[in-house]
């Protein structure tokens, strides 16, 4: 079955299509068992299409492919230039049909259309940088004594399971399958049963680009029955997992319960940003407000928690809150040319977004802008920043996944450290100052897997990224990812 849509938008005219069943061993397939699932246009509230949603009966028979594929033509069947190659030719047609993709992932999340181009270039630029890894996977020798040596060799672990969640799609799932195949593992990936419209379309690409059948298998679903599937399944070796913590560790007490498949985690956050006295006004508005506000809020690395030094606080709150205002007016339809901010992705988000807001407000915070919905029509939320906030309040200690800030005024240094790392998350912070040595000394004392200094939100692919404490297990991104998918093997010889 086929999704086609023609549309007519400021940004986008023309036609979108993807198919509706699940990816299994290089064929389009009905489900054995399971049915179909609405997938929503958030920006409008309404159902665009039904696709199917498989079970765990349709996990093994991917699995089943998957290991087929491994052992006869991928794995250590298929060396890393090829595998490489594959991975650059996907990227090419994803470049050629970027502009299709974008439009598919506005449609299904409600995000602005120039945010879903970027998402899919940098989709693009990872199978790309993968594709250039996979013949450069390295083993080391190891001298032992005159008449023995050792060396290592970094091999796939097999099926690897992928589950990810809404927020950037194809992103994430260019991010967990460019490495994984890079290395030579054969994947059984799992769609956010929210957002599966260009997972599925990738596919077809994946068909184009003559990659062998069950190397990738795409299994839309909903994670009670796909999801715990996959993670309970004793014929994969490892599962890569983004979403929530809460999530995360039901994917920690499968494989336990199961064959201790290996298992990384990309997980939520409550990110802070400081903000000194001497920092660069203009600059770190700029940063911070991208930081909260890009995407919506829907990004596990959102600075949420803005600790303002007092001398600067004034001058802050003023200029993040016209960023904000001017936000604002840039709020609507996410193909409108002007969008900037676009719409939750769904209606529970919504209201779960809606209630931190309430919550705050009758804390005591006060809405400096924003705290409400915009318009009549589909889950948008006005970009809102609370003060007077207190740390112990539930919007500063719970992630929102939502456009809300709370900002919280300090003295002194070394009280900002505590309160910043005054949470079970770990995921990134920011720190603007224009003292460079300050700069260093409280991004190494924040307990953060990403330390952004004078910046924010610039994810480079080359530059790992991953959780401490509850946010994660691993590392993604750049060579880093490459250790997630392989596992070293010892051989010695006695000469
Ligand atoms: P979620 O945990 O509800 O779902 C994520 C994925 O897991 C979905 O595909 C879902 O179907 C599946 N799932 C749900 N229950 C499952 C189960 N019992 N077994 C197996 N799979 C199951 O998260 P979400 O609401 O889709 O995404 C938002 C969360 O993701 C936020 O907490 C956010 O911080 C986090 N996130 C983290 C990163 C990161 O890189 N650290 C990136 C994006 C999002």
């Amino acid at each position: 079955d086929v999704f086609k849509l023609t549309l007519d938008t400021p940004t986008y005219k023309g036609t979108v299509s993807c198919k509706t069943g699940l990816y299994i061993n290089g064929e389009w397939v009905k489900p054995v068992e399971g049915g179909k699932i609405d997938v929503m246009n958030p920006a409008k509230g309404q159902v665009i299409t039904t696709v199917s949603h498989g079970s765990e009966k349709d996990v093994d028979i991917a699995v089943k492919a998957a290991q087929k594929a491994y052992k006869t033509s991928w794995g250590l069947q298929a060396p890393g230039s090829a595998r490489g190659q594959y991975l650059t030719k996907l990227a090419d047609l994803l470049e050629r049909d970027l502009l299709e993709f974008a439009a598919l992932e506005t449609l299904n999340t409600g995000k602005p259309f120039s945010v879903a181009r970027e998402d899919m270039f940098a989709s693009a630029a990872i199978l790309r940088y993968y594709g250039g890894w996979a013949d450069k996977i390295q083993g080391k020798t190891i001298e032992t004594n005159e008449t023995k040596f050792a060396y290592t060799r970094h091999e796939p672990y097999g099926v690897i399971g992928q589950i990810i969640p809404w927020n950037v799609p194809l992103l994430m799932f260019a991010m967990k399958i460019g490495p994984a195949l890079a290395t030579g593992n054969t994947i059984v990936m799992k769609p956010s049963e929210m957002t599966p419209l260009t997972a599925l379309k990738f596919g077809d690409l994946a068909t184009e680009a003559g990659l062998p059948p069950g190397v990738l298998n795409i299994v839309n679903g909903y994670g009670q029955t796909v999801g715990n599937a996959i993670a309970h399944h004793p014929d994969i070796r490892k599962i890569a997992f983004t979403g929530s913590t809460l999530t995360g560790r039901k994917i920690q007490e499968a494989s336990a319960k199961s064959n201790l498949k290996v298992v990384s985690l990309e997980l939520g956050g409550k990110s802070p940003s400081i903000i000194f006295d001497d920092a660069n006004l203009e600059q770190t508005i700029k940063w911070v407000s991208l930081g909260i506000f890009r995407n919506m809020g829907q990004v596990c690395f959102a600075g949420t928690r803005i600790f303002v030094q007092e001398g600067i606080y004034d001058a802050f709150i003023k200029g993040f809150t016209e960023a904000a205002r001017v936000l604002a007016t840039q709020t609507g339809d996410p193909f409108g040319e002007k969008t900037a901010h676009g719409s939750q992705i769904s209606k529970t988000q919504f209201d779960r977004v809606m209630s931190y807001i309430e919550s705050g407000k009758s804390a005591g915070a006060k809405v400096e802008i924003g705290g409400e919905r915009h318009g009549n029509e589909g889950y948008f939320i006005k970009p809102t920043i609370f003060t007077n906030v207190k740390p112990d309040m539930k919007i500063v200690r719970e992630e929102i996944f939502g456009p809300v800030a709370s900002i919280i005024k300090f003295k002194a240094e070394e009280e900002v450290i505590e309160m910043a790392n005054d949470t079970s998350y770990g995921l990134a912070c920011g720190v603007f100052t224009e003292n460079s040595s300050r700069a260093v000394r409280v991004a190494h004392a924040l307990e953060a897997g990403t330390a952004w200094v004078n910046c924010y939100t610039t994810v480079e692919i080359s530059v790992p990224f991953g959780g401490f404490k509850e946010s994660g297990i691993g590392r993604e991104l750049g060579e880093y990812a490459l250790e997630l998918y392989t596992q070293v093997k010892s051989v010695h010889v006695n000469i």
